[in-house]
């Protein structure tokens, strides 16, 4: 196996301390919330719904600040296709209004289009600036105006003109209703203003201006009327499904990030001890394996330690259980405090037993290191009146090192290192035997 196909390792590497398995005194970590308040606030407004189109004040203003980019985008693009019919409609002024066209070119290609032109301009090239610093609600007070204007101009022009064809003309307020509540789709509230104010508008042109058809102004109105009642309807269920698939979006982001959460604290629970906080030998034999086959692809040496408590049982028996977790506990801190290159890890083998695993390390590294961990148990100077071996609590430690290969198992290993133990026990525990494999 080459140097570039060795396969990566599964596990991370562990921190030291901080990643061994998290803080015997710190515990496990916390268990999330069932769910983020937001998320649980979504899932209420779409239960209950939002007929004023509103949700609760923070949401609402992520729902807008979410949603910024792509609504300034529809609403560039949607004014420029607008401005193309808006000018198309010089025709209609031209068959219906001939004796005021030159105002119509006026109002439309000469005051209309420029202004327009010069605010879409500005919303397509500083988009950015637009989306961050101008509020929403500015931004879509502009587009109400817009609309106003467009309906301003066919009142303009319907009290200039007196052509005989002019009743038809109040036609263009239905137009432009309809390009604001559907095309342009204003948010709800703006929409009721603009459909509002361009009926008044109109309602004043039918009334104040004269015109040779007043017999066609009460169906205009009844029509005008008909048609901003069916947009605005249909402008709110726009905006209605648009605001539900951000709650849905909202809710999906939350649930995601929750079972990332969960799934990350199941991963470490799975690898840790739940006693002593240190890992688990579910976890250090998989280590181990990644560590040799590693070590066996650079043909460096790697050591395992063995730590065993000294007389255990007694001390359990003298002091009672409780006190035998606590000490096992503060045993486990120890041999962390002695081992503290990032690489080696710490775990609880079973019982009053814990494992350590030393990547890159020679048997008198190794030595020295057991030595350190031997000495950290004893300087706990926690009291052990029944043990044979000294007045405090002890370990025996056996050492076992090599230089991996492939053609060797990794539990050699742990089984020369678990010799060692046995013969630092039978020569009177609170000891260190290394042992070197060839
Ligand atoms: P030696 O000096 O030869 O190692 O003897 P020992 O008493 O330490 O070893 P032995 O295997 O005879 O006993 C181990 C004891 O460790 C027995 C068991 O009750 C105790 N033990 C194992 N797991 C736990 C634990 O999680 N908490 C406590 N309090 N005791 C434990
Ligand atoms: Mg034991
Ligand atoms: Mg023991």
């Amino acid at each position: 196996m080459t140097a570039t196909s060795l396969p990566s390792p599964r596990l991370p590497l562990p921190d030291p301390m901080a990643d061994q398995g998290g803080d015997a005194e710190a515990g496990p970590p916390p268990i999330p919330a069932l769910e983020h308040p937001e998320a649980i606030a979504a899932g209420e407004l779409l239960a209950r719904g939002f007929p004023w189109m509103r949700f609760p004040r923070a949401i609402e203003r992520e729902f807008h600040r979410h949603g910024a980019r792509q609504r300034l985008r529809h609403l560039v693009i949607s004014g420029v296709l607008s401005l193309l019919v808006f000018n198309g409609f010089l025709l209609a002024d031209w068959m219906v209004a001939p004796d005021v066209l030159r105002q119509a070119v006026q109002v439309r290609l000469g005051l209309f289009t420029p202004v327009a032109l010069l605010v879409l301009g500005f919303a397509s090239l500083w988009s950015d600036l637009v989306v961050r610093r101008i509020p929403v609600q500015v931004v879509e007070s502009i587009v109400l105006v817009s609309s106003v204007c467009a309906a301003a101009s066919v009142a303009y022009i319907l009290s200039i003109t007196h052509s005989v064809g002019s009743a038809y003309y109040h036609v263009g307020f239905i137009v432009v209703l309809t390009y604001g509540n559907v095309v342009q789709r204003l948010r709800f509230w703006y929409a009721v203003v603009a459909s509002a104010a361009i009926m008044a508008m109109h309602l004043w042109c039918a009334t104040m201006i004269p015109t040779p058809e007043p017999r066609l102004m009460p169906p205009l109105m009844t029509l005008l009327l008909a048609t901003a009642f069916f947009t605005l309807m249909a402008n709110h269920a726009l905006e209605r499904d648009e605001r539900r698939r951000y709650l849905l979006s909202l809710r999906r982001r939350h649930l995601l990030q929750q079972l990332d959460t969960a799934h990350d604290r199941l991963q470490k629970i799975s690898r840790v001890d739940g006693l002593t906080g240190v890992f688990n030998r579910h976890h250090v034999q998989e280590y181990l394996e990644q560590a040799w086959r590693r070590a066996a692809h650079e043909g460096s040496e790697i050591a395992v330690i063995l730590i065993d408590v000294d007389h255990f049982k007694k001390y359990n028996d003298f002091y009672g259980h409780q006190a035998g977790d606590t000490c096992l506990q503060q045993v486990a801190q120890a041999i962390k405090g002695a081992l503290r290159r990032p690489t080696d890890v710490v775990a609880r083998f079973g019982g009053e037993e814990f494992i350590a695993v030393l990547p890159s390390t020679d048997a008198a590294m190794a030595s020295q290191a057991a030595e350190r961990v031997r000495h950290a148990v004893e300087a706990l100077q926690r009291p052990h009146e029944a043990s044979d071996t000294a007045r405090v609590v002890t370990a025996s430690v056996g050492v076992a090192n090599c230089r991996a290969t492939p053609v060797r198992e990794s539990s050699t290993l742990v089984e020369a290192a678990d010799q060692s133990l046995y013969r630092a026990k039978h020569a009177g525990r609170n000891r260190v035997v290394v042992q070197r494999l060839m």
